[in-house]
């Protein structure tokens, strides 16, 4: 399955396609995650990208574009893919679509995780990192068992200095003037399934099953 996981930040994108990709087998690509990356270990491309994700901005299309095309190309997502914070621009999307047609790739559907305003501001604030593994907390919905520490790995946690709320704002503002044209665009090639992310995450988990036509439980 070629798949593209859609929504606001914070709608709990993240935190589904880890649980999906252990049920499906696929590789997740987050284009966040590969920007964190490159920034920590201080690559050319993690200086240039530094200031758009302190800012709460989007990397240049360029930029993002060529990281997607040297990513889907390695072999392990012949196998299917999930992508997760890409496409986030109508420009990203149409290059996705052509780079599909490229590699004979067609995508299966776009999961759209919906969540109202109000409760993005609350989860992105509240959430937590492992430093080590990347699994992901929230304060209040996700507590991890010992304060501070992973449940996974024990590795520290840490808050991402995006998620301060004058940055979520931003983002927030970023996401409805230039991501959210994209439920449109799928929607329009029938390539588009909803699903309500203010559910638990266990319920959010089963309705993107269904809409893929598989049975978990
Ligand atoms: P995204 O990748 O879309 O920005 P995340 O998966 O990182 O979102 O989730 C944002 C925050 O909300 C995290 O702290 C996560 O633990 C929490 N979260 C995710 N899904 C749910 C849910 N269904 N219910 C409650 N909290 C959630
Ligand atoms: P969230 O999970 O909260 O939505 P991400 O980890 O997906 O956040 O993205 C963090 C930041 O990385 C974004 O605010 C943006 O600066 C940058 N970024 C991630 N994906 C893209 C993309 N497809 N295009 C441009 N910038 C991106
Ligand atoms: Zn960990």
């Amino acid at each position: 399955m070629q798949l593209v996981l859609l929504g606001p930040p914070g709608a709990g994108k993240g935190t589904q396609a880890d649980a999906l990709v252990k049920k499906l087998f696929i590789p997740h690509i987050s284009t966040g995650e590969i920007f964190r990356a490159a920034i920590s270990m201080g690559t050319a491309m993690g200086k240039e990208a530094k200031s758009y994700l302190d800012e709460g901005k989007l990397v240049p299309d360029e930029i993002t574009v060529g990281i997607i095309k040297d990513r889907l190309s390695q072999a392990d997502c012949r196998a299917g893919f999930l992508l997760d914070g890409f496409p986030r621009t109508l420009q990203q999307a149409k290059a996705l679509d052509v780079l599909l047609k490229e590699l004979e790739l067609q995508l299966t559907k776009t999961l759209n995780i919906e969540a109202p305003p109000d409760l993005l501001i609350v989860r992105l604030t509240g959430r937590r990192m492992c430093s080590k593994c990347g699994a992901i907390y929230h304060l209040l919905y996700n507590a991890p068992q010992n304060e501070g520490f992973c449940d996974v790995c024990g590795g520290s946690l840490y808050q991402r200095s995006d998620d301060s709320e004058e940055t979520v704002r931003r983002r927030l503002d970023v996401y409805k003037e230039q991501t959210e044209p994209l439920i449109e665009y799928y929607f329009a090639q029938g390539l588009l399934a909803r699903v309500n992310g203010a559910l638990p995450m266990n319920e959010v988990l089963l309705a993107l099953g269904q809409a893929l036509g598989q049975k978990w439980n």
